[in-house]
């Protein structure tokens, strides 16, 4: 077994930053990352609001850089999801996909996973036109028409992004207002070849092989149109991945760890850090504080301990 002093659960900046500042504090670290270091960020386009870089920065590129600075310290990276987390004698045993880990401490930093609309065809075609990552699967529909569903930030970022590679993006969106910022949405209304379906909803996604349209409702009379494209991209919010520790963990009405203003949980020992846990702001920038905040937290604890 694996055995460490300080365990981040999950690789995105909170993972990340908590992993700096363990190691850095001269803890044994190690964060645990399922897929690639980043996160979600690894998976935005561009970063704009991050302090420190005047022009955007790729999400990927950000992340490659944090887990760099990471691993100068010496802190550990394994490359395994985390299914399970008990109390032992010694702190705790994380269960993975690989090999458990043993720590004294656990930060959980599992970030989110995307919501599904949930309408008829949404599972069938995923994969093959419904995605839930312009970064990744943009570039297949060079030239093409898609969709971007939601009005939060991500749906407008990820909007601009892909207004840039197809020919053709349709916003829609169940209101007439967007609730991502002023700034993305301007930004959004510069390029030429975007159209909106405000006040509408996505019945259906439809297609054989591969999505071919979209079955469209407009709320406002109820009528119902067929909108042809080759990619649906789903961007209507995210759901804490707490499925490894929501046994232990007190959560809070929409699934997300509670802390308090130590990013302590209800177990001593374990603190959370970034989207996963009950924060009013999900950006990088919370996600790096949160980061550093469970990491010194932890130091505390651990240096109680001893
Ligand atoms: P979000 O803010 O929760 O927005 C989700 C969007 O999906 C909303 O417009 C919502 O509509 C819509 N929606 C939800 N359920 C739906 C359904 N069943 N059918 C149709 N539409 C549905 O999610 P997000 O945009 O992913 O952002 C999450 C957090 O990350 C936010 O705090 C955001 O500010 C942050 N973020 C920031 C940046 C940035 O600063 N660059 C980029 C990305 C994300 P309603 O508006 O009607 O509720």
């Amino acid at each position: 077994m694996k055995q460490t002093e300080i365990l981040a659960v999950g690789g995105g900046p909170a993972g990340l930053t908590a992993g700096i500042y363990a190691a850095r504090s001269g803890h044994k670290a190690l964060v645990l990352e399922k897929s690639f270091a980043g996160g979600q960020m690894a998976l935005t386009s561009e970063v704009e609001n991050y302090p420190g870089f005047a022009e955007p920065v790729s999400g990927m590129l950000l992340a490659q850089a944090m887990e760099q600075q990471a691993t100068r310290f010496g802190c550990e990276m394994l490359n395994a999801e985390a299914t399970g987390i008990a109390q032992t004698s010694a702190g705790f045993e994380v269960s993975t996909t690989t090999s458990p880990v043993a720590a004294a401490a656990v930060i959980a930093c599992s970030g989110v996973k995307p919501k599904l609309l949930g309408a008829p065809g949404e599972k069938e075609l995923t994969g093959r036109g419904v995605s839930y990552c312009a970064v990744c699967d943009g570039p297949l529909f060079k030239g093409r028409e898609v969709a971007v569903i939601g009005g939060g930030d991500s749906a407008l970022d990820e909007a601009i992004y892909l207004s840039n590679i197809v020919s053709r993006v349709h916003v829609i969106h169940r209101r007439d207002e967007f609730r991502g910022r002023k700034f993305a949405q301007q930004r959004l209304r510069e390029h030429g070849n975007v159209s909106y379906h405000l006040s509408c909803v996505v019945e259906s996604f439809n297609g054989a092989q591969h999505l071919e349209n979209l079955t469209i409702k407009n709320l406002k009379d109820s009528s119902t149109y067929a909108l042809p494209v080759g990619g649906a991209f789903v961007y209507v919010g995210w759901l804490p991945n707490t499925g490894w520790c929501s046994h232990l963990l007190a959560l809070d009405d929409a699934g997300n760890i509670k802390t308090d203003d130590r990013l302590r949980t209800n177990v001593p020992g374990v603190f959370a850090a970034g989207d996963v846990r009950n924060t009013p702001l999900r950006q990088v920038a919370t996600a790096v504080g949160d980061g550093a905040l469970a990491a010194m937290s932890a130091h505390d604890f651990l240096i109680g301990k001893r």
